[in-house]
């Protein structure tokens, strides 16, 4: 039988409780990330939602900036998540680390002050049942780099994508009960490592 895949959740603020009971569900090997060395030997990480200006912040005091940027693994990116991993962002704060690892361009809190949560279904790349997606005070996705393929879309923008390792998703899939959206992060991770290996 395949080895287990090792995948951590980032800890420092957010819903990463939510994404390590599903990786269990999946009979991953999850684990939450508060420090550097807690990347290594880890095939993937996942980046939750929260706020995007508190765990940038607290990336950078806990030294897990220059950490992820080495990390060579898969990493997956949901809403403040996304945020982070984007080349740039709209209506972020003066000063947010953004870590730049996918070319597209967010806009925070892009669906309003009025409309801060909604839930909708989606139509993903590929397959016929619809996904319900959850989105909380979501960026949208503005700009899309040419690598950059796009996977699903709501109101003809996109809100999960992908280029090579690093996948981004604008809502929440760890709060609904369809493990979709994780189950395609497993194959990212398998493929990253499949490159490395
Ligand atoms: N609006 C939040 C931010 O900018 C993201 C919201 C979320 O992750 N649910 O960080």
């Amino acid at each position: 039988m395949d080895e287990p895949l090792r995948i951590g959740v980032l800890a420092v603020q957010g819903n990463f409780r939510e994404h390590v009971n599903v990786l269990r569900r999946l009979g991953v090997e999850a684990s939450e990330v508060r420090k550097p060395h807690q990347l290594d030997g880890l095939d993937g990480l996942i980046i939750p939602g929260g706020e995007s200006t508190a765990i940038g912040k607290l990336v950078r005091a806990y030294e897990l900036e220059q950490a992820i940027l080495g990390f060579e693994g898969a990493i997956f990116g949901t809403c403040a998540g996304m945020i982070l991993l984007a080349r740039d962002a709209v209506d972020g704060l003066p000063g947010q680390p953004l870590l730049g690892l996918i070319d597209i361009g967010v806009r925070r809190n892009a669906y309003g002050r009025q409309v801060h949560s909604f839930e909708t279904d989606l139509e993903l790349a590929g397959e016929s049942r619809p996904l319900r997606a959850v989105f909380i005070r979501a960026p949208w996705i503005e700009r899309v780099g040419a690598g950059v393929e796009v996977l699903a879309k709501h109101d003809h923008r996109p809100v999960l994508a992908r280029e090579g390792r690093i996948l981004v998703a604008a809502f929440h899939p760890e709060l609904t009960d369809d493990t979709r959206v994780h189950e395609l992060f497993c194959e990212v991770v398998r493929e990253a490592a499949s490159v490395r290996s």
